[in-house]
């Protein structure tokens, strides 16, 4: 093989590995609600740890949360405490 045919082969194996882990970040990535746009939780205890945990971060200092059970995709959101 000469140079320029490896080249060509290391290019292609390369893209093609590309591909793949672009598809599976995908797979890990949080799933959103199609009517909200939040995240879903998919346990009220998940939802809660996480509420727990934002509201303890003094760098954002975020509003207080609370967590919802949503009609819409059946899991948990989380959603700040306006009044
Ligand atoms: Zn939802």
């Amino acid at each position: 093989m000469d140079t320029a045919n490896y080249n060509l082969a290391m290019t292609k194996y390369r893209h093609t590995d590309r591909r793949w882990e672009e598809d599976e970040v995908k797979k890990e990535l949080p799933r959103t609600c199609p009517v909200s746009g939040k995240r879903i939780y998919t346990s009220e205890r998940e939802a809660k740890s996480t509420a727990a945990h934002r509201m303890s971060d003094k760098e954002t200092h975020p509003t207080q949360l609370r967590i919802y059970r949503c009609l819409h995709c059946n899991g948990w959101h989380l959603t700040s405490k306006d009044s």
